[in-house]
């Protein structure tokens, strides 16, 4: 053991393992990892070993596909057997809704590149396992490169390649201490203190406590978790070829082979929480007793599927614990607020996710980057309330209950929530408002027009299609009131705050009293925002973006602080409402004391302090939707005093209530793109036409040269607007596009916009086929339908409606 390392990985289970060397992989090879006691002596020595690449979200589906490659490479090269059993495993559907969902899935796999899967029918299911009962069973998607591995072994292989890369793993050797210096940190271990710049907590069941030696909480949680093996099945004992694993979408559970007997895992709905303070630091190779009784609802359902199991006894049971997250995701990434603290924890599957973690985490610390979109996992996309005990609790418990349940788009889940309530919250729900959920906060989706409205689960339109209809024609033609509390706004002040705006946007800064849509681009040119900058004119200029982005855009914002900027995210402070529509200015007038808002006197993309009814609001003349607009920012004291003022003035014009899902319906029509759809943080300025907002004249700012760069030589995909032959579904976002049955690109976004009557998707693809009236074909829900490229903004594409 060295006295100093670039880098300490604390934890040596498969992940801290695949950190260590994915580090050593891009060229860190001055990195130890440090254990406890022996590599895997966390979750990794008893899992079940599955792999499998299918994920809700396509991203990391992606990076599950990588890992599933890695084992043979890091065997190789470690010289240490991974123990693959490569037996392909089929998702199976015996619900309609399911079966639905698993060919739109098989498309989405088609776009991240994921050829090894098929569509398989009841007969081939039955062929390929013959022990189950498919009585029931729609179909499947079965993928040839899924299957098991050993995890010792793995966890040892990536160890091995590691060390080969030069890297040091010390064993029995715990840390106790963690303290921040101005260089990086010193580790306090067992056998000494360890300077490093860099730590990583891989620390697996006992993150928390290595998150709270650094001052952080992390929204992290052991789970109990039970699997068991079987005695030998006499029919398994005759086969030749082994049995592929098996994942019951509508059963809990799992299967696969084991020796000749079968595994059979569960994911039970009467779920168990273990320690939620992480794991005791005694904690050796151990188990829990198992707890037949509370998960037995899902072992009947299990011994249906496989009747053969009840025809022999249970050789070994084993009930472990392993680490959940509130959306089941790791915790990824550079922690905000902790300078050089970084996380690869939360991996609530580390066989199947572990290497993309890995890569993913080394390429943040060695690139600054990572090369795929991992927002889904990056530790930034929780704030600090997300580590609340009773939050955690509620939303780890209902994500491990509902592991293989169908989430469905347009579909509410109970658990922590409400948690964060804008003021008119109640007001607005007394009015039928129907919420949604935006990083803990509540979101309004749309009006009900009964106290007994049910919106139905669905793939498809659903049965508030047409009420959400109705919002938006009434916008475009009165004026719709939205909610825009889930905004985020930042302030930025001091006497450098021009200059600072200046180097980290890419687009030019707005003069005294305008706003100005502001690209954010990272030093290789990739996206890092989308945001507004609204300049006050008393030296003070606003941020504002999405508020689910908050300690993401936090984290970069002070990353490239500078002396003389202050900048304070004042997003829970100030709250608003937006007025869109032709009647909006008149509706503005009634209710402004002590202004000109005409035309000239308050012009578009303007923005200044007003007195809107009681309020001394800063409101900014745009609008999300292309129509007349107004945005409206109250202190979050007078948001209800704000709706007040506005519903009642708002009868006399017209005004409706709307909600998000009008507002991402009229702004599809007017091709106005979103952050984490039509913009991401591996897409570019030129790809998605952000390149117009660039001020390339400036000398400089973040990303300058990679702009210019994809400038000369021209962007490689084309964001497109296309008119989809849809039915009763729309695009949503991944699915394929076609063009004379090669694949060119995918739906970043759709919607159907209910003002021009059509069904429109957005879409990434080849320059060469993003020509206007070019006809592609794309797969809605997994059925193949007719997309033709449309000139962008098909309603009001001069964009005259923003400005009268
Ligand atoms: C019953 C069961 C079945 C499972 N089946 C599967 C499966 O089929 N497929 C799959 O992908 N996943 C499965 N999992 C999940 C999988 O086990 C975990 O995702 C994975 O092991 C997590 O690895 P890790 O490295 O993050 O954490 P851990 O394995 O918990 O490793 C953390 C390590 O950090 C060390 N450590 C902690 N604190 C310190 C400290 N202060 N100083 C030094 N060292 C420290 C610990 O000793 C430990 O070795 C299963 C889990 C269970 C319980």
């Amino acid at each position: 053991m060295k006295s100093h390392y670039r880098v300490v990985v604390i934890g040596g289970g498969v992940v801290g393992c695949s950190v260590l060397y994915h580090l050593a992989k891009l060229g860190w090879t001055d990195i130890a990892l440090v254990e406890r006691k022996t590599l895997t002596s966390g979750s990794s020595w008893h899992a079940a070993g599955i792999f499998h690449a299918l994920n809700a979200d396509p991203n990391i589906a992606a990076l599950q596909a990588y890992t599933i490659k890695l084992f043979k490479e890091i065997q190789e090269e470690s010289g240490q057997n991974v123990g693959l059993h490569m037996t392909g495993g089929i998702n199976v559907a015996s619900a309609p809704e399911r079966w639905e969902w698993l060919q739109a899935a098989y498309r989405i796999f088609q776009t991240m590149g994921i050829d090894t899967a098929r569509l398989v029918g009841r007969d081939e299911i039955k062929a390929m396992h013959p022990l189950m009962d498919v009585s029931d069973v729609l179909g499947g998607l079965y993928d040839v490169s899924e299957g098991h591995v050993d995890t010792y072994g793995t966890t040892y292989a990536y160890a091995g390649a590691a060390r080969k890369r030069g890297a040091t793993i010390i064993e029995n050797n715990r840390v106790l201490e963690l303290k921040q210096k101005t260089d990086g940190w010193e580790v306090v271990t067992e056998k000494g203190t360890i300077g490093c710049e860099h730590v990583v907590n891989c620390g697996g069941l006992w993150a928390k406590q290595v998150g709270l030696m650094a001052g952080l909480d992390l929204p992290v949680t052991p789970m109990e978790h039970h699997y068991l093996v079987t005695e030998t099945i006499p029919e398994i004992a005759a086969m030749k070829e082994e049995l592929p694993l098996i994942v019951d979408l509508e059963g809990f559970t799992y299967t696969r082979q084991e020796g000749k007997g079968l595994l059979v895992g569960l994911y039970e709905r009467n779920f168990k929480h273990w320690r939620m303070e992480g794991a005791p630091w005694d904690f050796g190779i151990e188990l829990n007793q198992e707890d037949i009784d509370r998960i037995a609802p899902e072992l009947e359902i299990g011994f249906k599927r496989f009747p053969a199991l009840q025809q022999v006894g249970i050789k070994k049971w084993v009930n472990g614990s392993f680490t959940f997250t509130p959306d089941g995701n790791p915790l990824v990434g550079p922690a905000p607020g902790v300078r050089n603290y970084w996380t690869a924890c939360g991996v609530m599957a580390g066989f199947l996710q572990g290497g993309g973690v890995g890569l993913s985490l080394a390429e943040m610390m060695v690139h600054g980057e990572p090369s795929t979109d991992i927002y889904g996992m990056d530790i930034a996309r929780y704030g600090g309330w997300a580590a609340n005990r009773e939050y955690l609790k509620q939303t780890t418990g209902q994500f491990y209950s509902r592991r293989f349940v169908m989430t469905y788009p347009n579909e509410q889940l109970w658990a922590g929530r409400p948690l964060r309530t804008a003021p008119a919250y109640e007001a607005m729900t007394q009015n039928g408002m129907r919420w949604g959920v935006l990083w803990g906060l509540e979101i309004p989706l749309y009006v009900a027009p009964s106290k007994d409205f049910e919106e139905k689960p669905t793939l498809k339109r659903s049965n508030a299609h047409d009420i959400v209809g109705a919002e938006c024609r009434k916008t475009r033609e009165a004026v719709g009131l939205l909610d825009t509390s889930a905004f985020s706004r930042y302030e930025v002040t001091g006497p450098r705050a021009q200059q600072w705006l200046d180097r980290i946007m890419a687009s030019k800064i707005p003069g005294p009293g305008r706003c100005a849509l502001a690209p954010m681009l990272s030093p290789s040119g990739k996206l890092r925002g989308d945001l507004s900058v609204f300049n006050w004119g008393d030296g003070s200029f606003w941020i504002m973006g999405s508020y689910y982005l908050r300690a993401w855009h936090m984290r970069w914002f002070q990353g490239h602080l500078e002396d003389g900027v202050r900048i304070r995210d004042i997003s829970d402070d100030w709250v608003g409402f937006s007025l869109s529509g032709p009647r909006s200015r008149e509706l503005l007038e009634a209710v402004v004391q002590n202004a000109d808002v005409s035309n000239q006197g308050f012009r578009f993309l303007a923005c200044r302090e007003l007195d809107v009814g009681m309020s001394r609001a800063k409101v900014g003349r745009l609008s999300v939707n292309g129509e007349l607009g107004y945005e409206i920012n109250v202190p979050a004291a007078e948001h209800l005093t704000l709706y007040r003022t506005l519903k009642k003035a708002g009868s006399d014009f017209g005004m409706v209530e709307i909600g998000f899902n009008a507002m991402l319906s009229l702004r599809i029509e007017k091709s106005f793109g979103l952050w984490n759809r039509e913009f991401t943080q591996v897409y570019t300025p030129g790809e998605t036409g952000l390149d117009r907002w660039i001020a390339f004249d400036k000398k400089d700012f973040i990303g300058r040269d990679a702009a210019l760069k994809e400038r000369e030589k021209g962007a490689k995909r084309r964001l497109v607007t296309l008119d989809v032959a849809a039915d009763d579904a729309d695009p949503s976002s991944w699915e394929p596009v076609w063009h004379d049955g090669k694949m060119v690109g995918y739906i970043t976004s759709g919607a159907y916009g209910h003002t021009i009557g059509k069904s429109i998707g957005m879409a990434l693809i080849r320059p060469e086929d993003a020509a206007v009236g070019t006809e592609l074909t794309t797969h809605v829900v997994g059925v193949e339908r007719k997309a033709k490229v449309i000139a962008p903004s098909p309603y009001d594409p001069s964009g005259a409606r923003m400005r009268i």
